[in-house]
């Protein structure tokens, strides 16, 4: 009998651990830089009249997720980068490094995939050498140290793809001489990405540093930059060839900057432009949400890095008016940020959850063996 029951155990352990197996082939990673709950509201009632009407709405999976860093209670975009990237909780302004404590490099979820032989993208309407992508890309004691930034991405991280904004170290000529093909304008995205390289280093280098608001300078977005849907889908379609998958972050980081009130003197413009940043995230979610039903094994989580402005909504009206709201500040708030999630593993985000848990959630559906640190160069 016991003999039966150890069968029995083992054929139930070999089962589990069959059920372990790697599930998600492709990991795709949304961040809203500022987006609380209330802005993802504020953009639904005047998309769609409603407060539950986008498209990250319609992921099976969500709830509230804390962003707090190692040693502040409001993050900024470093440490918070930093936490979904390693699944550590590091100090404010670190870009993947250990501090508190050694400072030794903490390898990212990119750097994970990359060591499996996956393909990996970033994809920003900030510079590429904004905290956000950078806690992907980099090891750097502060987010300000732009150079060392540019030359971990294209040295030694090198993502796939890289679509976003230049800055100091990072333009077409320094991307082209680390062996990327490059495009700076929106049609040059279209039309030069479509290599037949199997392992590609692309790089669209739009300007000089974060693009415009899109509701400020919508002919820019025609004349020059892509849209952030129109990277993501280009993104998509160069990383899919992968035969191991991949790792896509997507950032629409002007959420933020219209938070902080950067460049807009007018709070009416201001939450405009917070709106339309946020659509703008939207969009490119639509885009990844038609990519997963062709490739189900794909786990796509949208989320914020955190809150910015400490927005509250006072009044709504139907689709296509612009809600009135009431801006707290001009910074960061430590309140909780909504998380979406649909595929394989996103029945782990939960109504309470944690920035750094999500490094766990898309390392695991991933099967990645995070326990053999990755090459963080
Ligand atoms: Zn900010």
């Amino acid at each position: 009998m016991k003999c039966c029951q150890s069968v029995l155990v083992g054929l139930l352990v070999c089962v589990s651990t069959a059920m372990a197996e790697p599930r998600a082939a492709n990991v795709i990673l949304f961040i809203g830089d500022g987006m609380g709950p209330e802005q993802v509201r504020a953009a639904s009632y005047y998309a769609t009249g409603r407060a539950d009407g986008l498209v990250m709405h319609n992921l099976p999976h969500h709830g509230l997720m804390t962003t707090h860093s190692a040693n502040n209670s409001t993050t900024d975009s470093a440490a918070s980068a930093t936490a979904f990237a390693t699944g550590v909780k590091v100090n404010n302004h670190v870009i993947s490094v250990q501090r508190p404590g050694d400072g030794h490099d903490l390898p990212t979820i990119l750097e994970h995939f990359n060591k499996r032989g996956a393909l990996t993208g970033l994809v920003t309407t900030d510079s590429l050498l904004g905290a956000t992508p950078a806690g992907f890309s980099a090891h750097q004691e502060h987010r300000k140290l732009a150079p060392a930034i540019a030359d971990d991405i294209l040295r030694k991280t090198q993502p796939n793809v890289i679509f976003g904004g230049g800055g100091p170290g990072l333009d077409a000529e320094s991307a082209a001489s680390a062996g990327y093909t490059v495009a700076t304008t929106r049609e040059q995205l279209i039309n030069l990405f479509k290599t037949d390289d199997q392992t590609p280093h692309l790089a669209g280098i739009f300007g000089g540093g974060r693009f415009d608001y899109y509701h400020r300078k919508p002919q820019q977005y025609v004349s020059n930059y892509p849209r952030l849907y129109e990277m993501t889908a280009q993104a998509l379609a160069v990383l899919s060839r992968s035969e191991k998958g991949f790792f896509l972050m997507v950032e629409s980081a002007l959420i933020d900057k219209s938070g902080h009130s950067q460049r807009l003197d007018d709070d009416a413009v201001r939450t405009r432009c917070n709106i339309t940043e946020t659509l703008e995230l939207d969009k490119a979610v639509h885009v990844a949400v038609d990519f997963a039903r062709v490739h189900p094994d794909t786990l796509i989580i949208v989320t914020a890095d955190h809150e910015c402005g400490d927005l509250h909504i006072v009044q709504t009206g139907d689709a296509g008016q612009w809600p009135t709201v009431r801006w707290g500040r001009k910074d960061h708030t430590g309140i909780p940020v909504p998380i979406f999630a649909t595929g394989p593993g996103a029945e782990r985000c939960s109504p309470k959850t944690d920035n750094a848990e999500v490094f766990n959630i898309m390392a695991e559906s991933a099967g990645l063996d995070i326990a053999e640190p990755a090459a963080a160069n």
